[in-house]
């Protein structure tokens, strides 16, 4: 895969650098591009200096200070979000300036609209310098609207592998616990935020149908429409005493006894994934 970022912008010059990633193009489409991306971010493992940088821009205490209350933003649809801004809005649409051929710019988003849902602007298409110009003014907002759906396609991706969304609420939970309840009122006490114990139904869908009724840790099912009196709990994976928050993706299906075994213990565990055996 070819990233926005894989030139070594200190060494060849910005110009050079950028040019060569528009000529490279993005091998598995910009949602993969982003999902590569975002485990660069999580595992700090930047490209580059220059994406470093980018890395240090996104502010992911508030991030986690906002992720406190359950949202369907939730806190990895944010860090996704400032990454496609990053990869795609600042490199690709906002600054234009650096292509040699103009046309290429347009090709080069062009390429990118169909995954994004959106319709190319029919200046892109245009052999007129200058209507290109145009067309990326005229449709600047468009484009931010369009990385939702990248954001959206990503997500839907990442929900599933939950060792990497237990390392995600790991490195949210390394901003929460430093924090003082004296700068931070909205915090249960320094380090902590409030224990969320009631969840909407569409919180309770949403991992119930993502766990398939199992429980995370021992895999028994604990919810079913077959099942009558069901019980089970939505665990923190990042325990809210180690710095976890209330965030969709730090919740996981669990029966009662495997959430009291666990209390404010981190399990780890690898995702693992099944392809049925034939015979
Ligand atoms: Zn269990």
């Amino acid at each position: 895969m070819t990233s926005i970022f894989s030139s070594n912008i200190l060494k060849e010059g910005p110009k050079m650098a950028r040019y060569r990633n528009v000529a490279n193009k993005i091998s598995g489409g910009p949602a993969y591009d982003l999902i590569l991306a975002v485990e660069r971010y999580v595992y700090n493992y930047p490209s580059s200096s220059n994406e470093s940088i980018h890395h240090q821009d996104i502010d992911l205490t508030s991030i986690a200070i906002q992720s406190i209350s359950i949202s369907e933003n939730t806190a990895l649809h944010k860090v996704l979000h400032e990454l496609a801004y990053i990869e795609f809005y600042l490199y690709l649409y906002d600054d234009i300036d650096w292509v040699d051929n103009i046309f290429d710019f347009a090709e080069y988003a062009t390429s990118m609209f169909p995954e994004m849902n959106l319709e190319t602007p029919i200046e892109f298409l245009s052999k007129q310098e200058s209507d290109i110009y145009y067309a990326k003014k005229k449709y600047d907002q468009y484009f931010i609207h369009g990385l939702n759906h990248l954001v959206n396609s990503a997500f839907a991706v990442l929900w599933h592998r939950k060792s990497f969304l237990l390392d995600f609420n790991l490195k949210i939970a390394e901003k929460i616990r430093p924090l003082k309840k004296c700068d931070f009122p909205m915090l249960e006490q320094d380090g902590r935020v409030p224990r969320t114990t009631y969840f909407k139904k569409w919180i309770q869908n949403a991992i119930q149908l993502r766990e398939r009724g199992n429980c995370h840790y021992c895999g028994r099912v604990v919810a079913s429409p077959a099942i009558a009196n069901q019980e089970y709990d939505i665990d923190h994976m990042v325990p809210i005493a180690q710095g976890g928050t209330n965030d969709p993706t730090n919740l996981v299906l669990s029966c009662p006894s495997c959430n009291n075994d666990k209390r404010a213990s981190i399990r780890s565990f690898d995702d693992v994934f099944n392809w049925p055996k034939i015979n």
